[in-house]
């Protein structure tokens, strides 16, 4: 089934009903927004020969058009490549390229030099598009397992490669959603406050299917004063934000004294979130937050956990649930591999595997990424952790994170988890720094709170009270702010080539 049925059937089924806006203000109906989806289908095959299965890359901010354009690529049969807006241009050529994209749609054109797109690709200004052709009447008939979206990964570790998502991919993760994160009604607003090319415009799916509204913020980004007067204004919003997203607006909201009204659901995933900051954000906005882990090779879907179990603070074991990233969705299975690929009992950290309908195709034209990433049918995430004998995940570290010193694994995360709850401290990384005698030893880069003064001497005996001396860390970079990439991400990599040149200060472990 073509994922743009459910547009198509959206536009019959509520014709009238809002569904894409700009800020708070309403620019398109159900019938509208599939409208242009087909007449954009229409140009894309007429006028540019865009053939089933051909790809069409946008390199674009989010907008209400970017919505109706993925649509359109769907509608023709096409496969839809989004590129972060924030990327530099020459990286999203590379993209392109590395796509084999026809076409790459920008706001305004002019973005690439000439010579910069691999021909026949040619940049196509959306402000330049139009008049809106006549519209295909249908969406072109695609099978379950055909390519609809190349989700260019964030490359935290290294070149992005391009995962492929089929239509079956895309409907099985987004049926999941109301089941495992959060049940959609029409009245609802999703807000995307981070890049459509990214997990947020995954969060379309769905909505359109229960017909519900689809809000882009003015500013086109995330401003966490400008979400809060939009959720006032609008009720029932949800949208996806990063732990950082997160924490950004438990600070806002603390300054201007808003508790989360109009808010319905802010889902956070794709990085750690620490339990300290999980808790000043229950504070604040209330039992408002669900969490999903999920990387690019299977979308958003691998585990979730709800809101209840996370707002319910008072139970024995909040804290260990509230560090976990839940149970597996209901379409795949999960398991825990120790490095032969056999399969590991609760409570033993090894490879999470993953086994079900959201598990990608494959990366795009890499055959050999796509041997190591899928074994035997199970997805290789690259992520440690542990299951328990409920079947909630821990996630303790990428594999390549991990720490291993003196022959002893040492997880970040939970050297990070520590350091994060010292009052003067705003944001930690940890990461591994090659030493002669143990291999490697623990380094930890530290972003103070605003006045506040961090002493290295405090962080360590804050953490001796705490947690096995052989995890402290030997030394502390302090950091106004940590390196991200396009996505948020903390680049670790960065920060291990930067520790040659850091200005560091060494304690004696
Ligand atoms: P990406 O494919 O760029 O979305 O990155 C996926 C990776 O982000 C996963 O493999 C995890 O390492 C990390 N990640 C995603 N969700 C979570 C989460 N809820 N908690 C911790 N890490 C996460």
């Amino acid at each position: 089934m073509n994922i743009a049925n459910w547009l198509l059937d959206a536009g019959r089924r509520w014709p009238e009903r809002p569904a894409l806006f700009s800020g708070a203000r309403a620019v398109a109906d159900y019938r509208t927004f599939a409208a242009h989806a087909a007449q954009r289908a229409a140009e894309l095959v007429q006028q540019h020969g865009i053939a089933p299965g051909e790809r069409v890359a946008l390199f674009m901010k989010n907008s209400c058009h970017y919505l109706e354009l993925l649509y359109a690529i769907w509608w023709a049969g096409a496969v839809a490549v989004p590129i972060n807006s924030r990327l530099h241009p020459a990286e999203a050529a590379w993209i392109a390229d590395n796509a084999q994209a026809r076409l790459i749609f920008t706001d305004d054109g002019q973005v690439f030099e000439p010579q910069a797109l691999t021909p026949p690709c040619r940049e196509l200004a959306l402000s330049a598009c139009g008049p809106l052709a006549e519209p295909l009447n249908s969406p072109c008939a695609r099978q379950s397992e055909d390519l609809a979206w190349l989700f260019y990964t964030s490359g935290t570790t290294g070149r992005s490669k391009g995962v492929m998502l089929s239509h079956g991919n895309l409907s099985a993760m987004s049926l999941c959603y109301p089941i495992d994160v959060d049940p959609v009604a029409a009245g609802d607003a999703v807000v995307y406050a981070a890049p459509m090319s990214h997990g947020a415009g995954l969060y379309n799916f769905i909505h359109v299917r229960c017909g519900a509204r689809h809000v882009v913020p003015e500013s086109r980004g995330f401003k966490a004063e400008e979400l809060f007067a939009l959720a006032s204004e609008l009720g029932q919003v949800s949208l996806f934000a990063a732990p950082t997203m997160v924490k950004r607006m438990v600070e806002q909201a603390r300054a201007q004294g808003y508790s989360g009204a109009g808010i319905k659901t802010i889902v956070y995933g794709g990085a750690p979130m620490y339990l300290a900051d999980l808790r000043e954000a229950l504070a604040t906005f209330g039992p408002r937050l669900v969490q999903i882990y999920g990387q690019g090779e299977s979308p958003m879907t691998i585990s979730a956990l709800p809101r209840e179990l996370i707002a319910d603070c008072d139970r024995a074991d909040w804290a260990a649930l509230a560090s976990s990233v839940g149970r597996a969705h209901s379409c795949v299975e999960i398991s825990i591999r120790d490095p032969q690929g056999a399969p590991l009992p609760a409570g033993q950290p090894g490879e999470i595997a993953v086994r079900g309908a959201t598990v990608m195709l494959g990366y795009w034209r890499n055959a050999r990424a796509t041997r190591e990433a899928l074994v035997q049918g199970w997805l290789l995430t690259g992520d440690i952790g542990y299951l328990d004998c409920a079947g909630y995940l821990t996630l303790t570290d990428r594999s390549k994170d991990v720490i291993i010193s003196g022959g002893s694994n040492i997880y970040p995360r939970e050297v990070e988890e520590v350091l994060a709850q010292h009052p003067a401290v705003f944001e930690v990384c940890v990461v591994g720094e090659p030493h002669p005698q143990w291999g490697e030893s623990v380094v930890a880069f530290v972003v103070a709170r605003d006045g506040a003064v961090l002493d290295q001497q405090q962080l360590n005996a804050w953490f001796v009270q705490r947690m096995a001396s052989f995890k402290k860390p030997t030394k502390y970079v302090f950091r106004k702010e940590l390196p991200r990439n396009s996505y948020g991400k903390i680049l670790k990599t960065e920060l291990r080539l930067s520790l040659m040149e850091a200005v560091s200060v060494s304690v004696t472990p």
